[in-house]
């Protein structure tokens, strides 16, 4: 008997802003996995790599598990969870920074402005980290989603979301004050792949590399 070929198991986000541009880098590093994304996982045809879709925000928890050796995810995420991955490679893609807003016209002039105040943000921890490190205490209300409409229903008098034109918070009324984190697309991996996988994680590595090098 043969022993089994070793694979990188690689998670991506199955829908929403990363995946197509996910799958053009693989597709730029010469990796073919046309058969088909919509499932759960795909196999490439010409590399051994297992590409598993995923929501982003499962992505860090699943590379902590081992469940998937590697993620391709945006940095506002994987600092958000704090889970033990390692950031090995800008990607270049999905750029965007996680800002506070508030209504136009209100008065800001540093981050006490929002001492006392109410933050509806996705992002909780990143928010607090933010808090903590101004001094400032204020009230997180995390939601889920459409948090730009927050200030506008009353639920809260700032919000911190991400942001990449501006023209979401243009739309609400709001206008960006503070910049607390900027975000791209990683690559994540968790300590402790095999020697094999290692060696797998080098060649697409040295490829992604050559792939931004032609690009700048
Ligand atoms: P999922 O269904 O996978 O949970 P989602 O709705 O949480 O998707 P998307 O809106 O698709 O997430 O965004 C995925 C990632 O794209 C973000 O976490 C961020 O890293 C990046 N991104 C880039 N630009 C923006 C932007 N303007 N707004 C939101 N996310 C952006
Ligand atoms: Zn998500």
């Amino acid at each position: 008997t043969t022993a089994p070929v070793t694979k990188l198991r690689l998670a991506i986000q199955k829908s929403g802003r990363l995946h197509d541009d996910s799958m053009r880098l693989l597709k730029e590093c010469g990796i073919d996995i046309s058969n088909g994304v919509n499932k759960l996982k795909s196999e490439a045809s010409n590399f051994p790599l297992e590409v598993f879709f995923l929501r982003d925000d499962d992505i860090p928890q699943y590379v902590e598990d081992k469940v998937a050796d590697i993620g391709f995810v945006g940095e506002n995420v994987v600092y958000e969870k704090k889970k033990k991955v390692e950031v090995v490679e800008k990607l270049g893609f999905g750029k965007c920074r996680l800002s506070i807003a508030v209504p136009k016209g209100e008065d800001y002039a540093s981050a006490a402005s929002l001492q006392g105040k109410r933050i509806a943000t996705s992002y909780p921890v990143l928010v607090q980290d933010f808090l903590n490190q101004q001094g400032v205490q204020a009230e997180i209300h995390e939601i889920s989603g459409s948090v730009e409409i927050a200030p506008g229903i009353g639920l809260a008098s700032a919000i911190c979301d991400l942001v990449s034109s501006g023209s979401t918070l243009f739309m609400n009324g709001l206008q960006e004050v503070e910049t607390i984190l900027q975000s791209q697309a990683v690559l994540i991996t968790s300590a402790g792949l095999s020697e094999e996988q290692q060696a797998i994680l080098n060649k697409l590595m040295f490829r992604i590399q050559a792939v931004k090098k032609a690009k700048n």
